[in-house]
């Protein structure tokens, strides 16, 4: 129906007749002559309607509106002089009318295509016109392009490519599982895979030595901007590896990746971070580099102080540190909001110390020792200006705390360097974690996560043992994450006894896993990364939906095809399934 699309026209066609197909994009009527922009995937050409050349096209064109579907044929002719259009690809030429017909017509939309940011809503309920939009286009565009270049770095570093079960059993990471009834097995249920974590492992059993899959993974949480509860993973394992191996394989990936999507490329190795260190200067596991501002431990300064609120936490084994914000004039509401917003993070209290004509200034200098203060001073390397805030608790809460302020302060002071993308490596993971909710000590990744060592040699102190685990994090926000997976029996058994789980538990849970760890698993080990947020960061977009064709909203419904939504009767008959309420 046409003879290249719209996007391919050049000057290199002056002269040719050519069919073109497309939608009508913007219609102007000028002069005696009707303009068209004609659009498909690849951009727009301009149609002209003359009546010099086709008294009865340019006749019948005032029937043409506006995302009609048409096709026409015509010359293709250089644009008079001064009339080209620089910001178009195809802008030298445009193509006088013989003939054309129209394929389709339109109904009056329910917003412009051209229109600033219509709602999201609309936009949803209405993807197909959404998607025609140049930058929404672009996006996918992109987006299929990643696709390309994963699998052409994989396959080129002899990855082969699987697909694994979706109607599966539950696989343990750490959501609530999306659960499908089974008809043939009334009363038995399927769990969408939240990963293919134990497939993926069973292959590496299965000898087929370095896997990947560009997977969907299903998970049922609370919604957030970058959460979807389907998502796509860029899945990889690996035999005979270990941590250096996966990571050194993931930067490669990471590498083409920013060099299709952005152009240029990444300067590697990313750097590492221990977790520990993590927490200590940035409160969390994903810190974001963007901007600097380290939290400094200060408790040594006060081992011997008189002031009662650093006494007390040198006491109790707690911590003292400090965010030093440089160069920004605060004014004295500014340090009184500070105060209010970590108050509300849950801290105890704040300490404002700010450096004025050089000498310490705040309501708790008088509490304070010249010593104190001049070590601070000079540690700190202060200079006039300098707001120092201080908070004294508990480690991990001091940690938790000055953390999430860090961030506040970052972008409330601008400090935050946009259009940088720092890449960082989060290693040696606890491999544990406490859960408040279920009182007892859980994996921190998944149950097959290898410590660092042999399990044999846990002391009993949960939270001192490491993991072979890792985290991709990207300007403050994880991007993937995997482990050196454990590859002997006795050794998962005995993880799955530290969990608390049951033996027959286990074994009802992931028994084909544990009988085939028997049966000559090689080592190996694995990483996952969230492509749908990496897309979403390197395309510089705000919302993890904006990279994803048919994303759902914050709850979880689909506003164009309606789900989820009630199934006839006879359906729940089927799966004998009785449904015992409703949620208003
Ligand atoms: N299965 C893990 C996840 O989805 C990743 C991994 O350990 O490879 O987070």
């Amino acid at each position: 129906m046409r003879d290249k699309q719209c996007g391919a026209v050049s000057r290199d066609d002056i002269g040719s007749t050519l069919t073109l197909s497309g939608w009508v994009f913007r219609r102007r009527d000028h002069g005696g002559l009707i303009f068209i922009d004609l659009r498909d995937v690849t951009g727009i050409v301009q149609v002209v309607f003359s009546p010099e050349i086709s008294s009865d096209a340019h006749e019948k064109a005032g029937d043409i509106k506006q995302e009609f579907v048409i096709t026409i044929t015509g010359k293709v002719r250089k644009r008079p002089e001064g009339s080209e259009n620089p910001n178009v690809p195809t802008g030298e030429v445009e193509i006088y009318v013989d003939s054309f017909q129209i394929l389709n017509t339109c109904k009056p939309l329910p917003f412009q295509l051209d229109e600033e940011e219509p709602s999201e809503a609309f936009r949803l309920k209405y993807r197909y016109l959404d998607m025609r939009r140049p930058e929404i286009r672009k996006v996918f565009i992109e987006r299929s392009r990643a696709y390309k270049v994963t699998r052409d770095y994989l396959a080129s570093r002899g990855f082969l490519e699987f697909e694994t079960p979706f109607l599966t059993k539950s696989t343990p990471e750490g959501a609530r599982d999306f659960i499908v009834p089974s008809r043939l097995n009334a009363g038995n249920f399927y769990a969408l895979p939240q990963s293919p974590q134990l497939f993926k492992q069973i292959l590496m059993i299965g000898g087929f030595d370095k896997y990947f899959q560009i997977v969907r993974c299903f998970r049922d949480e609370d919604l957030r901007a970058d959460r979807q509860p389907e998502f796509t993973q860029v899945d990889i394992e690996m035999s005979f590896v270990d941590v250096d191996d996966v990571l050194d394989l993931c930067e490669g990936l990471m590498s083409a990746l920013y060099l299709g999507l952005r152009g240029e490329p990444l300067p590697l190795p990313i750097p590492r971070m221990s977790f520990g260190e993590a927490m200590e200067l940035y409160g969390n596991d994903k810190p974001d580099l963007r901007f600097d501002l380290p939290m400094v431990e200060i408790t040594h300064i006060f081992k011997d102080t008189e002031f009662g609120v650093f006494r007390k936490t040198v006491e109790d084994g707690g911590a003292i540190k400090c965010l030093v914000l440089k160069g920004k004039t605060l004014t004295r509401k500014d340090l009184d909001t500070s105060v209010e917003i970590t108050k509300e993070m849950g801290a105890g209290g704040l300490i404002w110390i700010r450096k004025e004509a050089g000498s310490l200034k705040s309501p708790v200098v008088k509490y304070l020792k010249d010593g104190e203060m001049s070590l601070m001073d000079e540690q700190l390397c202060l200079s006039d200006g300098d707001v120092v805030f201080i908070m004294s608790d508990e480690r991990s809460k001091v940690n938790d705390v000055m953390g999430r302020f860090r961030l506040y302060l970052g972008d409330k002071y601008d400090l935050i360097q946009k259009g940088r993308f720092k890449f960082l490596w989060i290693v040696d993971f606890p491999l544990f974690e406490y859960s408040e909710e279920e009182k007892r000590y859980v994996a921190r990744h998944h149950p097959f996560t290898s410590p660092r060592g042999s399990i044999k040699d846990f002391s009993g102190d949960y939270g001192a043992f490491k993991a072979r685990a890792y985290d991709l994090v990207l300007n403050g926000v994880e991007i993937g994450g995997g482990s050196i997976r454990i590859h002997r029996k006795d050794e998962q058994m005995e993880m799955f006894k530290l969990l608390g789980h049951k033996e027959e538990d286990a074994a009802e849970k992931f028994g084909f896993l544990l009988e085939a760890l028997e049966m000559g698993a090689p080592p190996h080990g694995g990483i996952a990364l969230g492509f749908d947020r990496i897309l979403m960061m390197l395309l510089g977009l705000e919302s993890i939906r904006d990279v994803i064709p048919f994303p759902k909203t914050q709850k979880g419904t689909c506003l164009l095809s309606g789900a989820p939504s009630k199934i006839p009767q006879r359906q729940l008959n089927e799966l004998r399934i009785r449904v015992t309420g409703e949620q208003q």
